[in-house]
Formats: structure tokens, C-alpha cells, sequence
């Protein structure tokens, strides 16, 4: 078994958003040094769990060519997601980048990607991740107009956002990625102008685009009903999706993945991996993982979390709960599902590379008919959705649920 990625989970924010429901813990701060060290621990057992350094030829995405193990596993990404990685202070983050350097090789050009939250960064914190060997930021702006922000009950306002991107720069960080929010309750056009031409004056690289999505049990679902289609006409969301996929193509980004721009170069490399449906590690409470075909979660409580790392001899058992073993047909339809997220699409050779037969054999009568209905096009290296694909995917994601 084997990966080249690892995503390492920060479950801490110092207030919950309103619309927010990944796993976070807000009143627990003041436990993130025990964290830090439950989670160096799981870091440093990952070669008795996993076996990480025996990477084999398994489905997963580890190519037949790696089929030769090499002594570690070569990581090409490390993902700090939260949650709130830019709670951590240096001497944390280090400690943890410390401890994958025990069991893992980093590339020579390996991203290092840290998701900050603008109301907890300066210019100093900044230099230090960036000196500790963090190669990229991703901000969570989410829009640059305070009213938006105080909907989405983000714990920034404007001037910490602009700031934030500022100090970003100033401390050295070149890879930057922006997450802007459409979708929102009372967001004018005005306001996503004006968010997307500051990142754009201060040229930043790379921007992830999403649609507020009210999740149950959020104070956003019960403010709006569990009904965002009352308080936002679909047409105008959707308009204001084409305004800002136009204007960064026309600066020069390409729209690679459905919800993602970037300049050349600047792709996310951590979730093209995602997208290429490969095994990857994953450390931290609530972190969920995929090696050797198999799915699963960590324990979702930060109390089972730090009490099976305080074990004297954790147990794989006690931290991992596997959720799914993908059979090769649910791989197969994954593959289809994940590759046409992006803007290259499912691509014929990679496919036959992965699972031994021609696309079309597995699916051509799925792949005609998303054609026949100009949700699909023909492309030299396979199939990609169409601009009308784009925007009704979950119709083609539906084909191969
Ligand atoms: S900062 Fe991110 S993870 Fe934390 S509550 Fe807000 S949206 Fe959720």
C-alpha cells in the first residue's frame, strides 16, 4: 500500500460559520498543543498501520510503474485542512512537518498547501509557515463586502480580507489561492465585482469558486428554511458564476476543475490528486481516508481522537473506521464521476491504464447519450463535459451513481 499525498486535518476554529459543518470544534482551542502531539503520534505510526514505504501496485491511482517500492514513500503533497490550520503557531506546524519527515520523503518540489483563516494570520505568523516550509496558501476571503461576510458569520470583515492577501504577499507567498462564495443571500453583483478585481490587481494566481449550499443542522438552514431558492434567483447566481468564470479566463485563467481557476502552473496539485481518484494519507480527527480501495474516517471526536493516540500501543482499530471497499466497478464509475469534474474530462488512456479495458467498452452507452444530449463532447483524448455539462454536471454524475 502506498500514497504520495497527505492531507492532515486541523479541527479547530476560534467561532463556528453559519453555514458551516465540516468537522471543527470552536471551544476547544485551548486542547490543540495535546492535538499536536496525538496527531505527530498518528504521523509516526502510519508505517505500522498503512505499511507506507511498500507502495504497490494497487488500484487507487499508485501506477504499475512504482510497482517497485521505493524505501519511502515519495510525497509530492501535504494538505493542512481544516478547520483552521492557521491556528497552529510555527513551532506546531513545524513539529508536525518534523514528524512526515520521519516517515515520508518530501519532493524536492513537493506543495505544501495551509488553508488560513484572514482573521488569524499577519505578516509575521505568514513568514514563519512560509519559513517552515509551507509553498502554498489558500485564504478563505469568500467575498470582500462586510454585509456578505456578516451573513456567512465569517470572524473577518473586508479590511482583514484585503489585508490578509496583502501580508500574504509581503511574507513571500507566491501560490495563492482565493475561495470566493456565490449564492449568498443579498450579494450583489457590485460586491463580486469588486472582490474579483481586487484579486485580480494584486494578481492572485489560483481561485476556488463555490455555491453556498445550506447544510441541515446549520443556523443558515434554519435562518432560509433549508430553502436557498426563495432568498436567491438561480438565474442570478448562475449568471454571476458565467461573469466570473468569463473575466478570469479572460486573465488568463483556465477553468480546470468545476470549481476551480488557475493561471497556468498554479493547479492545485493536492486536489488534482483527489480528482485522479488516488490513494492518499490522511491524519487528524475526523479526517477521512482512501488506500487500497478502502474508504474510511478517523474517530469524529476529539476525545476518542487523543484517547486512542495516548494508548500505550494505539490501536489501528480504535482510530479508523472503514466506511466502503470500493469494488472495481464502483471504482470505474468513481473514475468517470471525479474525471469529469475537471476541464480535460475523462481521458481514454488513463482509463484503460487504470483498469485494463477501453472507456467506451465500460460506458459507451452512458457516453452516447450525455453526448446525443450536449452534456458531453468528444475530445482527442477522451471526453469532457460541454459548457451546458458544466453547469448541469450532477445530471452526468447521476449516470454513474
Ligand atoms: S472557518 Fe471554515 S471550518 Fe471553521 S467554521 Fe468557518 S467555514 Fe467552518
Amino acid at each position: 500500500m502506498g500514497a504520495h499525498a497527505a492531507y492532515i486535518h486541523i479541527p479547530f476554529c476560534v467561532r463556528k460559520c453559519a453555514y458551516c459543518d465540516f468537522l471543527s470544534f470552536p471551544s476547544c482551542v485551548a486542547k490543540l498543543p495535546e492535538y499536536v502531539e496525538a496527531l505527530c503520534r498518528e504521523i509516526e505510526l502510519a508505517p505500522e498501520f498503512w505499511g507506507a514505504g511498500e507502495t504497490a501496485a494497487c488500484c487507487g491511482g499508485v501506477d504499475a510503474a512504482q510497482a517497485s517500492p521505493p524505501a519511502r514513500d515519495v510525497l509530492t503533497s501535504v494538505y493542512f485542512g481544516g478547520g483552521t490550520p492557521s491556528l497552529l503557531s510555527t513551532s506546531q506546524l513545524e513539529k508536525i512537518l518534523g514528524s512526515i519527515r520521519k516517515v515520508f520523503t518530501l519532493s524536492e518540489d513537493c506543495e505544501i498547501t495551509l488553508e488560513a483563516n484572514p482573521g488569524t494570520i499577519d505578516e509575521e505568523k505568514l513568514r514563519g509557515f512560509r519559513e517552515a516550509g509551507v509553498n502554498r496558501l489558500s485564504l478563505g476571503i469568500q467575498s470582500l463586502d462586510d454585509s456578505v461576510l456578516t451573513t456567512l458569520g465569517r470572524i473577518h470583515d473586508e479590511e482583514t480580507a484585503r489585508r490578509a492577501i496583502l501580508d500574504a504577499k509581503k511574507a513571500g507567498f507566491r501560490n495563492i489561492s482565493c475561495d470566493m462564495m456565490l449564492g449568498i443571500p443579498g450579494q450583489s453583483r457590485a460586491a463580486v465585482e469588486s472582490t474579483l478585481s481586487f484579486f485580480l490587481e494584486q494578481e492572485i494566481p489560483h481561485v476556488s469558486l463555490y455555491s453556498l449550499i445550506l447544510e441541515e443542522g446549520t443556523p443558515m438552514y434554519a435562518r432560509y428554511d433549508g430553502d436557498i431558492e426563495k432568498f436567491v434567483s438561480q438565474e442570478e447566481d448562475r449568471a454571476l458564476y458565467h461573469y466570473v468564470v468569463e473575466t478570469l479566463k479572460e486573465n488568463g485563467f483556465d477553468h480546470y476543475e468545476i470549481s476551480n481557476m488557475g493561471r497556468p502552473g498554479f493547479e492545485s496539485r493536492h486536489n488534482l490528486m483527489y480528482w485522479r481518484a488516488e490513494n492518499y494519507y490522511a491524519f487528524g480527527c475526523g479526517a477521512h481516508y482512501y488506500m487500497g480501495c478502502e474508504r474510511g474516517r478517523h474517530a469524529e471526536t476529539l476525545d476518542e481522537y487523543l484517547t486512542a493516540l495516548a494508548a500505550a500501543e494505539p490501536q489501528k482499530a480504535a482510530i479508523y473506521t472503514p466506511e466502503e471497499k470500493l469494488t472495481t466497478e464502483d471504482q470505474k464509475k468513481e473514475f468517470m464521476m471525479l474525471a469529469f469534474r475537471t476541464g480535460k474530462g475523462v481521458e481514454g488512456q488513463a482509463f484503460e491504464a487504470r483498469f485494463g479495458m477501453m472507456v467506451e467498452s465500460a460506458f459507451g452507452e452512458e457516453l452516447e447519450k450525455e453526448i446525443r444530449e450536449g452534456l458531453v463532447e468528444k475530445t482527442a483524448e477522451g471526453y469532457r463535459l460541454t459548457e451546458k455539462g458544466f453547469d448541469l454536471a450532477n445530471q452526468v454524475f447521476s449516470d454513474y451513481v
